[in-house]
C-alpha cells in the first residue's frame, strides 16, 4: 500500500521538547517572512467556515504551484468547560504534480507554534523596537507560545497577565516562570495593559466580546489582537481600531472574520506582506497605535507543515502511514481488494 509520512501529537511534543518552543519558532518566523515575501505566488482564498451554535469548523487550503497544504481546526470555546479543547487541528501537504498526498501532521502543537510565530513576525515589523513589557490578556493555550515566540523576536521579557480564570493564569505562571520571565498578575485588564509596550488578546469566547477597552491604549502601542477570529467574535473596543493604523493577513478573510468586521467595509487597512515584502511601504511612527488583527490564514499553515516536514523528518520523527490505496496496475483497484491478504492492524 502506499505511505505517506505522518507526524503524530506525540512526535510533536517530543520535537518541540527536544529542540525548544523559542528556538522552533525562532526558525519559522525566518521561513514566515520568506514565503510572506513571496504571497502572490500562493493561490490565496478565504477559508471555508461551518459555523454551529457552538463554535466552528474550517477547512483552510493553499497552494504555490508545487506543494498543496490544507488545514482542519475547530474553534469552540465553551470546550474546556468539558475537559476539551477550544482549538484542535491537522494537516495535509500533497505534491501539485500528481495530487498525491505526501505529509500528514497533527496540527494543534503546530498552530499554537505557527500563530505565535506569525504575532512575533508581526511584532518585529509593526511594534516599536524597545518594547519589553507584552500584557497578556487570556493564557489559555496559545499563551506560552506567544510569549516564547515574542521573547525570541522582539525582546519582551516582562509579562503582565490577566485571565478571567485564575487557573488558567495559575498554570501559565507554572508553565513560563521557569524559562526567566518577570511577571506580573495583574487584577484586571486595565492592570495588565498598564505601561504596557504590547499587548496581546487571545481569549475565547463566542461574541463581540471587549476585552480591551480604548482607554488602555496608549500611543506607541501595538496590539496583537488573536482571539477575535470568527463573525460575532471580537476582542477590542472599535474605538481603539479608529485610533489606529491595522494591519492583517489577508483582507477578504479578515474582513469577515476579524476585529474589523466592527468597522465600515471600506475603513483603511494594510496586509502585513506588503510590509515585508517592501520595507519602505510603512514606516512606524513612535506615537502610532499598531493592530495586527489577527485570525490565521492558510500560508501559515502552510509554512508550518513544511517547516515540520523538513525539521521533524530530519531527526527521524516521522512515521509511515497507510494511508493510499495503491494497486500494482494502476487501472486495477478492484484487484487490491480481491488480493488483499494483509492482517489488519489491532486498534
Ligand atoms: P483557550 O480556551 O485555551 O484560552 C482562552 C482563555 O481566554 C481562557 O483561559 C479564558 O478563561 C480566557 N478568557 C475568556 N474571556 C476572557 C476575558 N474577557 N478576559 C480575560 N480572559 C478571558 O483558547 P486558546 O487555544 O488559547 O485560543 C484563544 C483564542 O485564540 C481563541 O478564540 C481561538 O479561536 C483564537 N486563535 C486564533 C488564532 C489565530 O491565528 N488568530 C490561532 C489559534 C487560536
Amino acid at each position: 500500500m502506499g505511505h505517506v509520512l505522518f507526524l503524530s501529537a506525540t512526535a510533536a511534543a517530543r520535537w518541540i521538547r527536544d529542540h525548544g518552543a523559542a528556538s522552533i519558532m525562532a526558525g519559522l518566523v525566518e521561513r514566515l517572512e520568506a514565503d510572506f515575501a513571496r504571497w502572490p505566488e500562493f493561490d490565496a482564498a478565504p477559508r471555508l467556515a461551518s459555523h454551529s451554535p457552538v463554535g466552528v469548523i474550517e477547512l483552510m487550503p493553499v497552494s504555490d504551484g508545487f506543494d498543496y497544504t490544507f488545514k482542519y481546526v475547530n474553534g469552540h470555546p465553551a470546550n474546556p468547560a468539558h475537559g476539551l479543547q477550544t482549538v484542535t487541528a491537522f494537516g495535509v501537504v500533497a505534491d501539485v504534480t500528481t495530487g498525491y498526498p505526501r505529509f500528514v501532521a497533527e496540527m494543534t502543537l503546530l498552530t499554537a507554534l505557527r500563530t505565535a510565530a506569525t504575532s512575533a513576525l508581526a511584532a518585529r515589523h509593526l511594534a516599536r523596537p524597545d518594547s519589553r513589557i507584552m500584557a497578556m490578556i487570556g493564557t489559555g493555550s496559545q499563551a506560552e507560545f506567544q510569549a516564547l515566540a515574542l521573547r525570541e523576536t522582539l525582546g519582551v521579557s516582562r509579562l503582565r497577565i490577566w485571565d478571567t480564570d485564575p487557573r488558567a493564569m495559575a498554570k501559565f505562571i507554572r508553565n513560563i516562570e521557569p524559562l526567566g520571565f518577570e511577571i506580573h498578575v495583574a487584577s484586571s485588564a486595565a492592570d495588565a495593559a498598564d505601561g504596557a509596550d504590547v499587548i496581546t488578546t487571545c481569549t475565547a469566547d463566542k461574541r463581540r466580546a471587549i476585552v480591551l477597552d480604548d482607554s488602555m491604549v496608549e500611543p506607541g502601542v501595538h496590539v496583537n489582537a488573536i482571539g477575535g477570529d470568527c463573525p460575532g467574535k471580537t476582542e477590542l473596543d472599535p474605538a481603539i481600531l479608529r485610533r489606529a493604523e491595522i494591519f492583517v493577513e489577508y483582507e477578504p478573510q479578515t474582513r469577515v472574520e476579524g476585529e474589523i468586521q466592527a468597522l465600515a467595509t471600506d475603513h483603511p487597512v494594510t496586509e502585513l506582506w506588503q510590509v515585508i515584502a517592501d520595507r519602505s511601504a510603512w514606516v512606524r511612527r513612535p506615537e502610532a497605535i499598531t493592530v495586527f488583527d489577527s485570525v490565521g490564514f492558510a500560508i501559515e499553515d502552510f509554512t508550518v507543515l513544511r517547516f515540520a516536514e523538513e525539521a521533524a523528518g530530519a531527526v527521524g520523527l516521522l512515521e509511515p502511514l497507510d494511508l493510499l490505496a495503491s494497486p500494482d496496475d494502476p487501472k486495477d483497484l478492484f484487484g487490491l481488494v480481491m488480493g488483499v491478504d494483509a492482517p489488519l492492524p489491532t486498534a
